[in-house]
């Protein structure tokens, strides 16, 4: 019989015993028990694999262990994860208690969809939300799974395409009131935004004060949810102190949200994600409704596996190893910035310059603060004290481009660098247009970052010796050979004056600040696609057209646009220059999610538009539209 009972009102954080990883432990003592199963999954504890060569190599790769603890949740003793009972829920609780929440669900299939969960539980058709113009799709998605019309909150972007800072003033209620106000399909303009998503740790790494923020909105927006799917880590570290979402003060009247992804800088396996919550004075968590959200979004085949890193990353981090733990990758990321500050390479880390003037207490947060009109971050005016960039994240500056926009004589293109790393072994995190980033997780090591500056250094050696691609790119040289005979140094050079040429950095920049007009709600765009009711428009023909996709470049991987927003100029303009880059430089394409090659024309799914309102040019759009579909 399970021993604990289920938990619906409140996860009873006190009185959760302290055994280490509950979860984790009864797995372990399951699969050692060697029960004779027969439910599901059919490979029957890793049996199934034997039946064939290439199964039995499969077994023997993965290990025994991981087979046999792969079981499906009939087994009573492991607790039920979707009702968050027995081991499960003490697995939760536990976790719970160590972050500081007040609830805390596992997620087994990533930060993705602990936030469509969060979204679920809390938003309605045609509900007011206050998003973060660059959240992850996830966010987007759930904007368009539950109807709602979104208000967003434009951040600032710097010329090297690095995501800024939304200005404090973005967040004031009166602001946010005004753009309700200026909504062209908000009817009730006095409604209550329903939840407020801030990506908390921009890609980049810049971090809120949250403690501010939620000052700021509490009372003003029902939810407030932090999607802070690379900062699980900020609990444990003084360094984070009000820079993360959960703990501090109560709020008087909004629910906070949190949405962590334990993979991505703790110790979770893949799609290891969780959800954090902090009640209240007035507001409770209701579970079971939540639930209903939690169960909408959940495999009712959960991989246990991946729930039991959830449970044993939590536990690592008990106790105090947490600080320890974060301490020891943050002193590998000083490092690391401060070796590569020494080494006399062209490639320098974005960061305040006064880490590099005085001796600065670099574990105090105060040497990460961004202050007003730096040049180094290239925000302008910050708010004193409001953002301060994560150290764990290293943001590596190219030559070639200056904070303003305007290019240098030389360059060298990330891309170009991030595929001669590649080649070498090392896999970044993130590139784009001169810079690329990497990320110090827990799991970081010395001789782990130290094999990347070496292999700076050799890149730029080559690059010094304008050495063959062919020679120091040999797999690259393969697939496109027309490289093969070019100089590194050329080639960079080659890309970096089409960069130039085209004032690419200012153009990105503008594309993504431009003002982004929705012609109707993201959800009844998407519906034109289930419908069909679409038309795949060429560039040339794009403009004033209505997206039915999200368009997303790649790099940085941000959405650009939202299904149901008109495409301006200035994403023509982009759009245009990506199609003759790629023509121009094969095997550096940049790539475009929602934007479709067809018979050779790049294309973008849009709404179709209506026959009376179709003009003539309107009609001639549409005639070749057809044409491209189905030639
Ligand atoms: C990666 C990421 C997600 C999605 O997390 P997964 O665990 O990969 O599903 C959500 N939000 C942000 C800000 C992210 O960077």
């Amino acid at each position: 019989m399970k021993n604990v009972k289920k938990q619906i009102v409140g996860q009873d954080v006190q009185s959760s015993k302290k055994t280490e990883a509950p979860f984790f432990s009864a797995l372990v003592k399951y699969t050692e028990r060697r029960a004779d199963s027969f439910h599901c999954p059919g490979h029957s504890g890793g049996q199934a694999f034997l039946k064939a060569p290439v199964g039995a190599k499969f077994r023997e790769f993965f290990g025994e262990n991981l087979l046999r603890a792969d079981i499906c949740n009939a087994v009573e003793e492991m607790g039920q994860l979707l009702d968050h009972t027995g081991a499960a829920y003490e697995a939760e609780a536990n976790a719970a208690r160590i972050f500081g929440a007040d609830h805390l669900f596992f997620v087994t299939n990533g930060t993705s969809t602990s936030n469509k969960i969060v979204w679920h539980s809390q938003v309605g058709p045609n509900d007011i939300v206050v998003v973060d113009r660059n959240c992850h799709k996830s966010n987007l998605h759930a904007i368009m799974m539950t109807g709602a019309t979104p208000v967003f909150l434009m951040p600032t972007r710097n010329h090297h395409g690095i995501i800024g800072p939304i200005p404090a003033s973005e967040f004031a209620p009166e602001t946010i009131r005004a753009k309700i106000a200026m909504h062209p399909f908000i009817k009730n303009k006095r409604r209550k935004p329903r939840i407020f998503t801030l990506t908390q740790s921009t890609y980049d790494g810049v971090l809120y004060n949250t403690t501010r923020l939620k000052h700021l909105l509490d009372g003003h927006i029902d939810a407030l949810h932090f999607d802070e799917a690379w900062l699980p880590h900020a609990s444990f570290h003084p360094i984070y102190n009000d820079m993360h979402a959960i703990g501090g003060e109560r709020m008087r009247e909004s629910l906070v949200f949190s949405t962590q992804s334990t993979h991505k800088t703790l110790a979770g396996l893949s799609q290891a994600s969780q959800v954090l919550v902090m009640e209240s004075l007035r507001k409770k968590l209701n579970r079971v409704l939540f639930n209903e959200a939690y169960l909408m979004h959940t495999s009712t085949s959960p991989q246990y596996s991946i729930i039991a890193s959830c449970d044993v990353s939590a536990a690592m981090m008990d106790d105090g190893r947490g600080q320890v733990i974060v301490e020891d990758a943050l002193k590998e990321a000083f490092a690391f910035r401060g070796e590569l500050r020494e080494s006399g390479l062209p490639f320098s880390a974005w960061e305040p310059p006064r880490l590099q003037e005085t001796t600065p207490n670099e574990l105090s947060q105060h040497a990460w603060l961004l202050h007003p009109n730096e040049p180094w971050h290239g925000f302008g005016a910050v708010e004193p004290g409001f953002n301060m960039l994560d150290p764990l994240k290293v943001t590596i500056l190219n030559p070639g481009l200056e904070m303003d926009g305007s290019f240098s004589h030389e360059g060298i293109p990330a891309q170009i660098v991030t595929k001669y790393l590649c080649e070498n072994g090392v896999i970044v995190e993130k590139c784009g247009l001169y810079s690329f980033f990497i990320m110090f997780t827990i799991g970081i090591t010395r001789e782990r970052w130290q094999t990347l500056l070496q292999k700076l250094g050799q890149f730029s050696r080559d690059y010094k010796a304008n050495a063959k691609i062919a020679s120091v790119m040999p797999e690259f040289a393969l697939k496109h050979a027309q490289y093969a005979e070019t100089g590194l140094k050329d080639l960079c050079q080659a890309i970096h004056e089409t960069y130039k040429a085209h004032d690419v950095a200012r153009m990105t920049t503008e594309m993504y600040t431009s003002p982004l007009v929705p012609a109707m709600k993201p959800s009844d765009a998407f519906a034109k696609m289930a419908h069909e009711e679409i038309d795949r428009i060429a560039i040339d023909d794009l403009e004033g057209c209505t997206t039915a996709v999200m368009l997303t470049p790649y790099p940085p991987g941000i959405p650009l646009l939202v299904p149901g927003e008109v495409i301006n100029a200035s994403i023509v303009r982009y759009l245009k220059f990506a199609r003759a880059f790629n023509q121009h430089f094969p095997g550096f394409e940049t790539d475009v999610h929602g934007l479709v090659k067809e018979n050779g024309e790049y294309a973008v799914d849009c709404v179709r538009e209506k026959r009376s309102r179709r003009s003539p040019n309107m009609a001639a759009r549409t005639r070749r539209a057809r044409a491209l579909q189905y030639s």
